[in-house]
């Protein structure tokens, strides 16, 4: 039952007068029911792109979203933790930390999302592996992180459900990007559940949805304090998404990249990432007392097999077929590898991420609807990274598709994704700065 007009409160938030969170949570109570329709939400939330919240609305906009579902906790000496990523091109970082950092003793309830429009999803890089499941009732989930310290999983529909009711109606009419709305609903998910230390990537650049710095701060300090009120430790990593990370964007490809990984053969840029990440949950939950430290522990979980046999364990428990581990045939086989030579020779000086995923999604790889169905086994390996030379014609990755004609098709899209300069350009770090 609602017992405000919410016309009158979509006046008030145009206005600029914040709401109270018993207004909060009528609205949203009422839009979960249907007593709020879409176009008033849809009003409401325009209203909230343009004026903000302050932080007392989204912690309480953050709260009715959890207490919207179901919320899962673990024994109290458990060290539960989790990270979250803003979105990128190539971006398996999930794929290896949490293995990793479930194989030395961490808790990991990892609840992800699948790819949209230019980005990646970690969801369909598991469903590359055959069998392997990824949609789970709270309780079956919860059974499978005691047991394997770890599940990575999709959100059941029980857990944040207002969350994921407001979230596809923010989608299509263009207010995703308002910093105390993403507050609120990346925190909710991590909240409920039971993580108490978090990691997020967030990040910048031609292949991100932040376009830049100053916005990525008030995002992160957003972040950090509201997790603090609800006992959640929360460190920002600011990343840089200009050049594609590691060498596959695409499904089983990243897979495949991912376990090379694991069996010790890590590109440079996964690895700085992978080992910085995974190494702030380990001092964060005091499983290591330095980064210097935590990153021995990251590299020998890495060179003595454990990290890979915990993926091994992962796999087996989700219902996936563990031979791909070895057989990387059954992840991604393609009827045809188009090269891509470099249409050029200089300095790569920019490198349009977005462009390369939307690129990718003629080919299936990715999806343009969230209804869209992908084909796991095409991608593309690039190996170019900002500031790299390249000379005319030389080889800088291979298309993999099923379909010749819409593959060659992809191939010129990325050539002209790579902007080249006469000029020397410096090379970029990988992290900008961790909050
Ligand atoms: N990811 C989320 O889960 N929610 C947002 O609002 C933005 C990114």
């Amino acid at each position: 039952m609602i017992n405000y007009n919410p016309v009158e409160l979509i006046l008030a938030k145009r206005n600029g007068t914040a709401l109270n969170e018993d207004q909060i949570r009528n609205l949203v109570e009422g839009f979960l029911s249907g007593e709020v329709p879409d176009y008033q939400m849809s009003a409401l939330l325009m209203a909230i792109y343009f004026q903000g919240l302050n932080k007392e609305e989204i912690f309480a906009l953050t709260k009715t979203y959890i207490e919207s579902g179901k919320t899962i906790t673990f024994p109290a000496e458990l060290k539960v933790a989790d990270k979250h990523s803003t979105g990128g091109v190539g971006d398996k970082i999930s794929l290896m930390l949490a293995p990793i950092a479930a194989s030395l003793g961490l808790t990991i309830p990892m609840i992800s999302g699948r790819g949209l429009g230019h980005t990646g999803g970690t969801l369909d890089k598991l469903e590359s592996i055959p069998g392997f499941r990824t949609q789970f009732s709270i309780e079956e989930f919860r059974k499978l992180v005691l047991e394997h310290n770890c599940a990575l999983a999709g959100q059941s529909k029980d857990l944040v459900p207002a969350d994921q009711k407001i979230y596809a109606l923010r989608d299509v009419t263009a207010t995703v990007e308002s910093p105390g709305l993403i507050t609120a609903s990346i925190l909710s998910k991590k909240i409920a559940e039971g993580a108490k230390h978090l990691i997020i990537d967030l990040k910048i650049g031609s292949g991100a949805f932040m376009p830049d710095r100053e916005k990525a701060k008030e995002l992160a300090e957003l972040l950090i304090s509201t997790g603090e009120r609800f006992g959640l430790t929360v460190k920002v990593a600011f990343t840089n998404m200009n050049s594609p990370l590691g060498l596959a964007v695409g499904n089983g490809l990243e897979m495949i990249e991912a376990i090379e990984y694991l069996k010790g053969n890590p590109l440079k840029d996964t690895k700085i990432l992978t080992s910085e990440l995974t190494a702030q949950l380990l001092v964060s939950t005091n499983l290591a007392e330095t980064a210097e430290q935590a990153i021995a522990m990251i590299e020998e979980a890495v060179k003595n097999g454990k990290a890979l046999k915990k993926l091994e364990e992962i796999i087996v428990a989700q219902g996936g077929n563990p031979k791909v581990i070895d057989d990387y045939g059954l992840l991604s086989t393609t009827k045809y590898k188009l090269p891509i030579l470099s249409p050029a020779s200089g300095y790569v000086s920019h490198i349009d991420c977005r462009a390369i995923g939307y690129a990718l999604i003629h080919i299936n790889a990715g999806r343009m609807k969230v209804t869209d169905s992908i084909d796991h086994s095409t991608g593309a390996l690039l190996i170019p990274k900002i500031g790299d030379f390249l000379e005319k014609d030389e080889p800088i990755g291979e298309v993999h598709c099923n379909d010749q004609i819409k593959g060659e098709e992809v191939v010129k899209l990325i050539q002209k994704a790579y902007t080249l300069s006469s000029e020397p350009v410096a090379e970029e770090p990988i992290i900008f700065d961790i909050v």
